[in-house]
């Protein structure tokens, strides 16, 4: 029987994860059914549970049922115990579901994938949201040298970071701080836009001077044209912008690793996948 994966959401109809990893399967020439699941609001977990008595293998979970699938969880990793949320469940041999969390893993290897190694790097980390909080370890663990995090509710930053730090017994402590959006200046490699502001093509509150000629800032936006944040962070002079549709392929080729264990291409995949958003009609 072909093994069985799917993506779970409401809404889910424009998830491209199908695609994904479809074009992932057939690259690796992995035998799989990848499918888009719409799970009721109020009965994400008994639709869960249907697919995998029917012989589901694993599942990625989108909003809004990311902080549902961790508390279903029987293990988890420590991506996802940070982030409190789950975007990745595998079923393991002994029956059991494990949780990952691969949003923050596909973000740095998009951000490695484009810029090389984030060794020393200066990072500033707009938003304090679930995308936010996936991402702090791995980014982390990549080796940056200081990770500054500010959001238009200071106190959530705020508590993120002190959760952070409680977590890890102290680990990282020195090089993470959280700063109000009005005092920011200008000295980040690179600033990674997590809010929610592009969806509705808005910016955050963010001063002009954070921006200078070496910086490159990261949307986790995407989209078929450029991002409020990208548009204003070329305005004002940035190095370099990047979009988070390369985080969304990372983020599924872990996933793809965690059920496969081989490692898909995510180069070729990103750039089919541009070429299909491009390419839909726009709505
Ligand atoms: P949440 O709703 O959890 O968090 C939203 C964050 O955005 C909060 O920090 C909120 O601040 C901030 N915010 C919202 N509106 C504004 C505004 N007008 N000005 C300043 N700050 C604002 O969302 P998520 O963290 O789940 O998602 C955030 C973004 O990341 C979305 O655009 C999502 O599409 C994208 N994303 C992309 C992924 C990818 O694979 N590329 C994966 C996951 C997410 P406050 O606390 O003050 O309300």
């Amino acid at each position: 029987m072909t093994d069985r994966y799917a993506v779970f959401g409401n809404p889910i109809r424009h998830s491209k994860s199908p695609f994904i990893h479809g074009q992932f399967a057939a690259f690796t020439q992995e035998s799989l059914a990848y499918e888009a699941i719409l799970a009721p609001i109020d009965s994400f977990e008994a639709s869960l549970t249907t697919f995998f008595n029917a012989g589901g293998k694993g599942a990625n979970v989108t909003v809004p049922f990311k902080e549902q699938a961790f508390a279903l969880c029987d293990s988890i990793s420590p991506e996802a115990k940070l982030a409190g949320a789950v975007n990745a469940l595998t079923l393991l041999p002994d029956g059991t579901i494990r949780g990952d969390n691969t949003d923050g893993l596909g973000l740095v290897a998009d951000l490695i994938a484009n810029l090389g190694s984030l060794h020393d790097k200066k990072v500033l980390l707009i938003g304090a949201g679930g995308a936010a909080r996936g991402c702090i370890l791995p980014l982390l663990n990549a080796g940056i040298a200081q990770l500054t995090i500010s959001n238009r509710t200071h106190s959530k930053a705020q508590g993120l970071v002190d959760i952070f730090i409680a977590v890890n017994d102290g680990a990282y402590a020195s090089k993470v701080s959280v700063i109000q959006m009005s005092e920011l200046t200008g000295e980040f490699d690179i600033i990674i836009n997590s809010t929610s502001a592009s969806l509705a093509g808005e910016l955050p509150s963010v001063p002009a001077r954070i921006i200078t000629t070496q910086t490159v800032c990261y949307d986790m936006m995407y989209g078929a044209s450029m991002t409020a944040f990208n548009q204003w962070a070329l305005s004002q002079g940035a190095a370099k912008v990047i979009d988070g549709l390369g985080m969304l392929v990372g983020q599924a080729a872990k996933s793809f690793t965690l059920w496969r264990g081989v490692e898909p291409d995510t180069q070729v995949v990103l750039s089919l996948l541009r070429d299909k958003l491009m390419a839909e009609p726009k709505l």
